[in-house]
């Protein structure tokens, strides 16, 4: 017999950075009871990430939180690379328009401002609480909960809080990923960095847009995140004294080509080590990992937080059906193959783009400036386009792909059409002709079903190569079809897939 559950709430998330802010905003949408804790008293005040991508943007407008983040954000100008003789080699433009999101692919952010935004989000909901000044530092598992002690950091009290999953959002020295015991799979980079953050007080001509100094006597790079706010990546070259190099008389002349103390005010200067890092395991019984805690990359796709999003977003609807009963806990083990395999993809991307930033061979310089100059830069996949590991989804290519975010005929873009939900896209004829074995697939799935009507939708099924697709809660395609028998087939498959009662 099974032993009955026992638990003080459905999930607790261990760590409130903006990967566990965006979970706790979805699981408290979709009705879970959920307890937060965060050694930290505040939002972590230094800024670290600067740019996130239209799929993070699409996040927020699934929390509902669209208008408040596009607030904070400016669109990005665009990318140089230019060599140790100021020569570009290389232009990326910034975006002019939404892209195929229905956002502009690239924007800068302040990432404390993007925090208090999902914290204020986080507040809509009595279903969550959050714990500031917490730390967990013990997890116990049984077969019906997990036990979690954690010190109030105000007074020194313990409490124990039971749950019956606990997420791991707790960064790259996570606990929960200790507990896990998993290994993690080296992409090779590790390279120390030193990151100034500047704010300029007064007004000095500098490019809105980013640029990397791919000089091989000192590899920089240079971002204006917004506003007065001003960035430079430095990195650490052999025979440095990395004790010494964050102080002012060390980090003023590595800038001083473009600015001193008299234009702009210190806001940090902090040796980061960038790793390349992926956990190979992301779920053991209970305990799950997200975020940094399950993987680190480099920043030089500003990605690192993109990622942890996407992790949120892919684990958010299995774990709210897995604590309603509407699938087995076994649809959880999809989370972390379907995760890992795109992750890891971005991490290879970021480790090659690396690559050519962070040459200090001259020779190796000079050839890559001269193919550059000559053949344009090596043609790397958009990370919108990679594939998520083996999971719930059913057939090639583009089963498995983010699908993009169309305008309906009403003028709403899709996702707010759709909801955190599946949704089943198709031509109106076709969808009228499912029986009702397949009406009750779409049920147990729980699939918003949207008529593709107008021009947008319509060139996208049509790229598909398809009549109607189902995209999974997270927008990324469950299956296409091109027949009403095939959009029955796939909806009956995605349905046993997802374990859904029948
Ligand atoms: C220089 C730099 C530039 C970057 N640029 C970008 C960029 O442009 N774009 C991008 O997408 N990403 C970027 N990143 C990466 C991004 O900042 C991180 O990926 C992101 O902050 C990770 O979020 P997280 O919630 O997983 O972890 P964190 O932000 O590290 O949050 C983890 C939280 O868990 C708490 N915690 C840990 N253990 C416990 C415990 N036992 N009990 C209670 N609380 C606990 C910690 O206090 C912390 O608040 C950059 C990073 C750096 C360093």
């Amino acid at each position: 017999m099974t032993p009955p559950e026992a638990a003080d709430v459905d999930v607790a998330i261990v760590g409130y950075g903006p990967v566990g802010e965006v979970l706790a905003n979805l699981l408290g949408a979709a009705g879970l009871s959920v307890a937060v804790f965060e050694r930290e008293a505040g939002v972590y005040h230094a800024p670290r990430a600067g740019h996130i991508d239209g799929e993070v943007m699409r996040i927020v407008q699934t929390l509902g939180l669209a208008v408040e983040v596009e607030a904070i954000t400016v669109p990005w100008k665009g990318m140089r690379f230019v060599n140790a003789a100021g020569d570009m080699l290389v232009e990326r433009p910034g975006p002019t328009a939404p892209g195929p999101q229905g956002w502009l692919d690239d924007l800068y952010f302040h990432q404390p401002d993007l925090e208090q935004c999902l914290r204020r989000g986080v507040e809509r909901f009595s279903n969550v609480a959050v714990y500031l000044r917490h730390d967990v530092f013990a997890i116990d598992e049984s077969p019906q909960s997990v036990t979690l002690r954690v010190e109030d950091l105000a007074n020194g009290e313990l409490r124990e809080v039971q749950a019956r999953y606990v997420v791991g959002c707790d960064g790259a020295r996570s606990l929960v990923r200790r507990l896990i015991g998993t290994r993690q799979y080296d992409f090779g980079l590790h390279q120390p960095w030193l990151v100034l953050d500047l704010i300029r007080t007064r007004p000095v001509a500098l490019p809105e847009y980013t640029t990397q100094f791919c000089d091989p006597a000192r590899p920089m790079t240079y971002i204006h995140p917004r506003g007065d706010r001003l960035r430079w990546e430095i990195m650490v070259m052999p025979g440095d004294d990395q004790a010494r190099m964050t102080r002012p008389e060390v980090f003023w002349p590595l800038v001083s080509r473009w600015v001193g103390p008299q234009d702009a005010q210190l806001e940090r200067a902090v040796i980061y080590t960038f790793h390349s890092l992926v956990a190979e395991t992301w779920r053991r019984g209970r305990l799950i990992i997200a975020g940094d805690a399950a993987h680190q990359m480099p920043p030089f796709l500003g990605q690192g937080l993109c990622a942890g999003a996407r992790d949120a977003f892919n684990l958010g609807w299995k774990l709210a059906r897995v604590v309603r009963g509407d699938s087995p806990p076994s649809l959880l083990d999809t989370y972390g193959p379907e995760r890992k395999a795109h992750v890891g993809a971005v991490i290879e991307l970021a480790v090659r783009l690396g690559a050519v930033i962070q040459t200090t061979d001259r020779e190796v310089a000079a050839r890559r400036d001269r193919s550059f100059a000559t053949e344009g830069p090596e043609q790397v996949p958009q990370v919108r386009t990679l594939p998520i590991g083996a999971g719930i989804h059913d057939g090639p290519v583009p089963a498995g792909t983010l699908f993009p975010q169309p305008h309906l005929v009403d003028g709403r873009l899709l996702d707010d059409a759709v909801g955190y939900r599946f949704a089943v896209i198709g031509e109106q004829s076709l969808l009228d002709r499912a029986g009702a074995d397949v009406r009750d697939a779409w049920r147990r799935l729980d699939a918003t079903v949207i008529s593709a009507e107008g021009a947008e939708i319509q060139a996208w099924l049509a790229r598909l190569d398809a009549q109607a697709v189902i995209i999974r809660p997270d927008r990324f395609v469950a299956g296409t079809a091109k027949t009403v028998s095939d959009l029955g087939a796939l909806a009956l498959r995605l349905a046993q897939a997802v374990g859904c009662p029948a």
